[in-house]
């Protein structure tokens, strides 16, 4: 599924039919690399720089360039203003966040499930894309992917508790919370213009969308968010 974030971008989501984009879900390496080729195919990007994360559930963000390796290690964010560097984040029910700073062309993807939202890593990624290249946040765009949503991401009691007294009552529906509400909320505190934040409304869950679930299936796949800057010559 593509994604207009911009006129110089490449942007996208895989989908179960693209299959398993994580090498960490499973011992068959040689399928990961299959699906990784294909969608390097249909999208048309270089395999050999792709840059993606090992997502650790924290709000670490790293700068990447070509020499950096492709698996970037203890982070959940990957950010570059290098044309043709695609960048990966691998989700199934946690939020895949892109960024694009229109004016400067600075992209970055971010893996933002329960813990990495509760560390702020939106605001994070916001914060190093400010301090590392002088973006104004005026001018990022933000891509919410498909992910698990407030009508099925059930939590304890005591879970929705503390969303309720940390982040506010209005994430909370019973045991119900809204992580892409939170997101929302922190992207805006950290400067984003409201209208710039694309939230997908399919629940990886209930949806019957062709994208991995996890609480759906705990051993399935990962489908990806891609981004990649476009050459400019
Ligand atoms: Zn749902």
């Amino acid at each position: 599924m593509k994604i207009d974030l911009g006129k110089n971008i490449k942007a996208f989501y895989t989908t179960i039919y693209d299959g398993n984009m994580a090498y960490y879900t499973t011992n068959d390496k040689l399928s990961v690399d299959n699906n990784r080729q294909n969608i390097a195919l249909k999208y048309d990007f270089d395999i050999n720089e792709l840059k993606y994360m090992n997502q650790i559930h924290g709000n670490r963000i790293e700068v990447v360039d070509s020499s950096s390796p492709s698996q970037i290690l203890e982070c959940d964010g990957i950010v570059t203003k290098e044309p043709n560097l695609p960048l990966m984040v691998q989700v199934a029910d946690c939020i895949g966040v892109m960024f694009y700073d229109s004016v400067l062309d600075i992209i970055g993807v971010a893996h933002a499930g329960r813990n990495g939202t509760f560390l702020g890593i939106s605001s994070q990624m916001v914060s190093k894309m400010i301090d590392t290249f002088g973006s104004n946040p005026k001018d990022i765009k933000v891509n919410l992917s498909p992910s698990i949503q407030k009508c099925c991401y059930e939590v304890d009691a005591n879970m929705a508790e503390f969303v309720a007294n940390n982040f506010g009552s209005e994430f909370t529906k019973g045991r119900f919370i809204d992580l892409q509400g939170i997101n929302k909320m922190q992207l805006i505190k950290s400067g984003i213009i409201e209208e710039n934040i694309n939230i997908s409304t399919i629940c990886t869950k209930c949806s019957n969308q062709p994208y991995f679930s996890y609480r759906n299936d705990s051993g399935c796949g990962r489908f990806a968010g891609v981004v990649v800057i476009n050459s400019k010559s």
